[in-house]
């Protein structure tokens, strides 16, 4: 059966009418794909501020802020068109989500308001997008997005909807080579509009590419694939050819912004490649993600921001079974994920990025012993296969961290990853010092 591809560009990537150009040359080449296109870059942030002036009342400052975002949109069109049919047919696209966002008051605000008003980043730039695929004369669909992607009561993507409801949009849009769909945006159980959090998109694509069992899922990016280090941090990171779903998930979750934490899973569970791609060198290879890996390296170093160490130390922990299985029932309870774990005989230490409901937490946490939390923590945490690796890793991982305080270390978890606990104010200088150590001879 023919299998369709997605392409994904980031908000970077179309951000001027001239990187919208460029992305509409490349879509234009080759077999029927579906394109998933971000906000253009600033307009998701550009949202969240307007939304923050409005929620403190601040109304003349968000007219005014509405008033310029919107001669923004206008001037890009303008730019981007020169026929009078298109520019109108794009102006009616940014009057369209320039209404809601004007809709958007003190005394309507809902949760459903912001997350409509949230969506029209997306909608405005697929719309656009949609406009000038037509004014080159390419046959194209477009998908809104809000009437197949949902995700179920636990927030997860609802496969079998998303699967249905999006062949039914495809079909409703027969002869057409290029599918235009929107990322980050969705609905909830209740069909209420929502999203897939910051980045979002990535994860779309890869749910959609999932969902349509595509020949390959490509993010196209700012950067030519996942480096070796994270670019702003460390200088002279270089990409890395190719990472195991594993490896990719691991350096996602921890803090490789370049792809959502979530994004790989879709398309790990359909076994469909991953390529990252950087809009601005087509030409490069970039990064391809699938079941492979090589096996005798590590491939990166992640860091991840925003993180809460917890230790709790009760003597009751001394020899006792089910002291564990208590505590993980608090972090369930509270709904609060825990990253890294580390145990003594009469302590335990936890790590979470989640402060939404941490003095409940530390509360319940309190009847078992003394608690005790620190704020603003990294996570460190190297990636590869270390299956193959014979060359004591650990060492050269811990050698390069000799000069910095680290808190708490898990190995083992997984053969793809070594996390370290430090203090974020560390973090610069941890991520050079593993940079240079671990990569000096490549
Ligand atoms: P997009 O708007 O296309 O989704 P993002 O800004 O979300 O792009 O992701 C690309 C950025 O991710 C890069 O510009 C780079 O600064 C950052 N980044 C962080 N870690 C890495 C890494 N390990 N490899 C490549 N880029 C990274
Ligand atoms: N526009 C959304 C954001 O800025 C989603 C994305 O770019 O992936 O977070
Ligand atoms: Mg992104």
């Amino acid at each position: 059966m023919y299998r369709m591809k997605v392409m994904k560009f980031g908000g970077t990537s179309i951000g001027t009418p001239e990187r919208m150009q460029n992305v509409a040359g490349i879509v234009s080449k080759g077999e029927q794909k579906v394109v998933v296109l971000s906000a253009l870059s600033g307009t998701t942030n550009r949202l969240i501020e307007i939304i923050n002036l409005i929620k403190h009342y601040r109304v003349g400052e968000a007219r005014d802020f509405i008033y310029k975002f919107k001669r923004e949109y206008d001037n890009f069109i303008f730019d981007l068109f020169s026929e009078q049919e298109y520019l109108d047919e794009a102006g009616s696209v940014v009057d369209r989500s320039f209404e809601i966002i004007r809709d958007f008051h003190s005394d309507n605000i809902s949760t459903e308001k912001e997350n409509e008003f949230l969506a029209q980043g997306e909608l405005l730039s697929t719309g656009i997008f949609q406009v000038l695929l037509d004014s080159k004369g390419l046959k194209s669909g477009f998908l809104n997005a809000l009437n197949f992607m949902r995700v179920d009561k636990d927030g997860e993507p609802d496969m079998f909807f998303i699967e249905g409801n999006l062949a039914n949009c495809q079909e409703s849009n027969p002869g057409k080579d290029i599918f235009v769909t929107q990322g980050f945006i969705c609905r909830d159980y209740f069909g209420k509009i929502t999203n897939l959090g910051r980045g979002g998109s990535d994860y779309s694509a890869s749910i959609i590419g999932a969902a349509i069992n595509a020949s390959v899922i490509q993010i196209w990016t700012d950067i030519d694939g996942v480096h070796n280090g994270d670019p702003r941090w460390v200088e002279k990171t270089s990409p890395v050819k190719e990472l195991s779903y594993k490896e990719a998930a691991e350096l996602a979750y921890f803090g490789a912004g370049i792809l959502h934490p979530k994004s790989v899973f879709p398309a790990q569970v359909k076994n469909i490649p991953l390529r990252l791609k950087n809009t601005f060198e087509p030409e490069q290879e970039g990064t391809l993600i699938s079941a492979k890996s090589r096996k005798d390296r590590i491939k990166s170093v992640a860091a991840k921001d925003g993180i809460i160490a917890i230790k709790i130390r009760s003597a009751r922990m001394l020899m006792a079974y089910g002291f564990l299985k208590n505590v993980f029932e608090v972090f369930e309870k509270h709904k609060t994920s825990i990253d890294m774990i580390s145990t003594s005989e009469v302590s335990v230490s936890l790590t979470i990025d989640n402060p939404k409901n941490l003095e409940l937490l530390l509360k319940d946490l309190q009847s078992f012993g003394e608690v005790e939390y620190d704020l603003d923590q990294s996570i460190v945490c190297v990636v590869g296969d270390f299956m193959a690796d014979e060359t004591g890793m650990a060492r050269t991982v811990l050698n390069a961290l000799a000069e910095i305080p680290v808190r708490m270390i898990s190995y083992g978890g997984s053969m793809n990853n070594i996390s370290m606990l430090i203090k974020s104010a560390d973090k610069k200088k941890a991520l050079e010092s593993l940079h240079r150590d671990i990569f000096k001879n490549r």
